[in-house]
């Protein structure tokens, strides 16, 4: 049986990232993904924040064009306009982005294994020293050895079961389609519809940066069916803000977004969850991409030191309290979200975000570096980690 210092199940970004870092720190990675192909069935609209671009290295040609412009509507079609002085969005090119990473994980010594399902892990024989992992492909079974399993396998995460973590209960869904051929009218935009009948709880977007468009919806799955609130978004609506006449839809993307904030218990002696998987995702906005690079960066730290150790015991500091505290506040808007269903209170929401304390409140949301999980907390964190295990801050492989 082959032997690996860390199995990650998923190739998302969470586990693209978290394998690109663990190889640069000379980590024994294998990381796994159903998928045949990175680039097919992505399911998200790849929107990432300007807090993403400023501190992550993208490789070239893997982000479309700024946007700083965002139109946000009220069921009646109210228009608020946010303007930043920022370039605060860039939509990714998953597809290209995906393979990219791969290719520098692969490049690193990175085992890849691609349609390859994840079927289960037992303890290993000596107790808390790892796992005895199950991967199938092409119905043929395979196990393998490792000190560390990550779960990096999304909302609906099996690796999460497995290891005795926390797992996500509460979600909503997102279905859209990305079309070619909407003519450039002006600057790139983003268009937001808070609308209970058509995006119970969250919103039906248009995202048109001139290469790219998206035309999606979400909410709370008991609460509406996406591929027909898309299918009525896109006869009422989509014609009266885009130019539809050479729409080509090229793609459809979907699937469960968890908002009940980041799990607590994402790591044990075994492993631990990034991503989706440990719900890193925010419960507001439902942005999930930076999240996952920040997670991914820290909980490569904490791996790196467990295998460089040999202690186990090293992953029990991968807590997912510390974050919990963070999103309090995103947590009780989303509250408040749920809670105001009819069309009626939603169009009122919408008169008050147009007042000047409502628009700055907006503008927060939207633009402000502090809407998503801040860098800092993760910083503060590891470095607390850091101190109080080694007493310094030296480099990770000055000890192995
Ligand atoms: C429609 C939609 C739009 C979104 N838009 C945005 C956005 O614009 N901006 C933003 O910040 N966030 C957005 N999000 C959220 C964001 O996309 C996610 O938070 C993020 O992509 C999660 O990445 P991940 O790597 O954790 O999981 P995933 O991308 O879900 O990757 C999980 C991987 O695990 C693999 N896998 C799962 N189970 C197994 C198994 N048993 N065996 C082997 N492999 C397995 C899957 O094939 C997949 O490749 C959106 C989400 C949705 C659904």
């Amino acid at each position: 049986m082959k032997h690996y210092d860390v199995t990650i199940i998923g190739a998302g970004l969470a586990g693209l990232f978290l394998s690109k870092t663990l190889c640069d720190n000379d980590v024994r990675v294998l990381l796994v993904d159903r998928k045949q192909d990175l680039s097919k069935s992505i399911h998200t609209t790849g929107i990432f924040v300007r807090k993403t671009f400023e501190d992550f290295q993208f490789p070239a040609g893997t982000l479309g064009p700024p946007i700083s412009h965002i139109s946000l509507y009220s069921p009646a079609l109210r228009k608020i306009e946010l303007e930043s002085s920022f370039e605060e969005f860039r939509v990714g090119r998953m597809g290209a982005l995906y393979n990219s990473f791969l290719q520098d994980c692969l490049e690193g010594g990175v085992d890849f294994r691609c349609a390859t399902a994840y079927r289960g892990a037992a303890e290993y024989k000596n107790q808390g020293r790892g796992s005895i992992v199950t991967l199938e492909r092409n119905g043929v079974k395979e196990t393998v050895e490792t000190s560390v399993l990550v779960g990096a396998d999304g909302a609906c995460s099996n690796v999460a079961k497995d290891l005795g973590l926390d797992q996500n209960r509460h979600w909503i869904v997102g279905y859209e389609e990305v079309a070619t051929g909407v003519p450039a009218t002006g600057s790139p935009e983003i268009h937001c519809f808070l609308n209970n009948r058509l995006a119970p709880g969250y919103l039906a977007w248009i995202s048109s940066d001139g290469e790219e468009t998206h035309i999606g919806v979400g909410g709370y799955p008991s609460r509406f069916d996406p591929r027909s609130a898309l299918k009525v978004f896109k006869q009422e609506i989509v014609p009266q803000i885009i130019e539809t006449g050479k729409l080509k839809i090229v793609e459809k993307r979907g699937g469960k977004i968890p908002v009940g904030g980041v799990l607590k218990r994402i790591g044990n002696r075994r492993g631990l969850l990034v991503g989706d998987a440990a719900g890193a995702v925010s419960p507001l906005t439902a942005g999930g991409l930076d999240p996952c690079l920040r997670l991914s960066k820290f909980a490569a730290e904490i791996i790196t030191r467990r295998i460089c150790e040999d202690d186990p015991d090293r992953l029990l500091d991968f807590s997912g309290s510390m974050f919990r505290k963070k999103f309090a506040t995103r947590l009780m808007m989303r509250l408040a979200l749920n809670t105001a269903r009819g069309q009626v209170a939603l169009e009122a929401g919408c008169a008050l975000l147009g007042t000047v304390p409502g628009l700055r409140l907006a503008k927060k949301i939207f633009f402000e570096r502090a809407s998503f999980p801040d860098i800092d907390l993760i910083g503060d964190f590891s470095q607390k980690v850091v101190s109080k295990n080694i007493g310094d801050s030296s480099p990770l492989m000055e000890n192995r």
